[in-house]
């Protein structure tokens, strides 16, 4: 039997779902919300390993709140999204309609207090960095991009702009499928970045499978404009193997009509409720990956500038050096 999900999420929140999330380490926040313990938060306070956003763009690690305000919803159901996708565990839903929308002020309040709730943790652990551990209770990057698509939540623009005011960076991670929300965004991101997880339709249909009409098309809008985006721009592309690291050609194509600031190959990772949905071996080595840049780079003039194999993760750009964001 089927549940369908109603107004309030927390209420309405099927039990199997809300308990398989908890188990997963998600905070809920309000009814559409969400913060997460990021690897490198725990990494970064207590073995002094940082993200690999780090080292690219200067964030802190041990500052940064990685969150959504969509967190089950989403215009795509990609096979390698570690989001809990309606269908999963036998619970639907609709995808692109955000219920009871909660205000960026109660956002921006529950992720500080989830992000207090997650680091009171690290009190008992002996290999706490204490120093580290004091700067993180006072948070100067957020990650919105935990699950979900973003741009579903109407007042993203306002929920950056109360983040910024309180002194974070902002890094926004879209689909790109709306593009209207996006380029009519009240306030842009530190950073932005925009999938692009395949060089064309058909292979698109079957990897992120859009349930929003014409996806493909609102994708290729998104790419059209990017440039007119004053922050650094990204795109990102995630791959699995089998599935979507095929047709270089058409991938540059895409990297050049958007001239992003940078490129992202990024492997994917087998976790979540993804594992529902691949198998380990569609994870790609960072040798793959970094055969993957290379060969984009080689298409698109675009240079290898750092990697980071750890997160078998390659950053492709123009520039030389990427530019330093971080705020503290
Ligand atoms: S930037 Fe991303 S990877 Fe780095 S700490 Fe924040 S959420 Fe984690
Ligand atoms: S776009 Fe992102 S949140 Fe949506 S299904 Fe794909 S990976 Fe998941």
């Amino acid at each position: 039997m089927l549940n369908k999900f109603g107004e309030n999420l927390e209420k309405n929140l099927a039990a199997t779902l809300s308990g398989a999330l908890r188990k997963q380490k998600y905070h809920l926040v309000g009814n559409h919300s969400a913060v997460k313990r990021c690897k490198w938060l725990y990494e970064s306070i207590v073995n002094d390993r940082p993200c690999y956003k780090q080292r690219f763009y200067g964030i802190k690690s041990h500052r940064c709140i990685q969150m959504t305000p969509s967190l089950f919803y989403c215009t795509q159901e990609c096979l390698f999204c570690w989001r809990a996708q309606s269908g999963d565990l036998e619970v639907t839903w609709d995808e692109m309609k955000i219920p009871k929308a909660n205000s960026p002020e109660e956002i921006v309040e529950g992720c500080f207090k989830a992000q207090e709730k997650i680091l009171t943790g690290y009190k008992g652990n002996p290999k706490t960095n204490w120093r580290k551990f004091q700067e993180a209770l006072n948070p100067k990057q957020v990650a919105i991009s935990l699950t979900g698509e973003p741009t579903l939540y109407d007042q993203l623009g306002d929920l950056i702009q109360l983040f910024s005011r309180r002194g974070l960076t902002t890094f926004l991670v879209s689909n790109g499928t709306l593009t209207s929300k996006l380029s009519n965004l009240s306030k842009e991101p530190t950073q932005l970045y925009i999938s692009v997880c395949a060089p064309n339709e058909e292979v698109y249909k079957q990897v992120c499978r859009p349930i929003l009409p014409k996806a493909w098309v609102k994708l290729n809008e998104t790419l059209d404009f990017l440039q007119s985006f004053r922050c650094p721009t990204v795109v990102r592309t995630t791959l699995v193997k089998e599935h979507n690291m095929d047709h270089l050609d058409q991938y540059a194509k895409l990297v050049e009509k958007a001239n992003p600031t940078y490129v992202e190959a990024k492997a994917y990772m087998h976790i979540g409720f993804s594992n529902l949905r691949l198998s380990f071996e569609c994870m790609p080595t960072h040798k793959e990956v970094l055969d993957f840049a290379a060969q984009l780079a080689e298409k698109t003039g675009y240079k290898i500038i750092d990697e980071a194999p750890e997160s078998r993760v390659v950053l492709l750009s123009r520039l030389e050096k990427p530019i330093q964001v971080g705020n503290s």
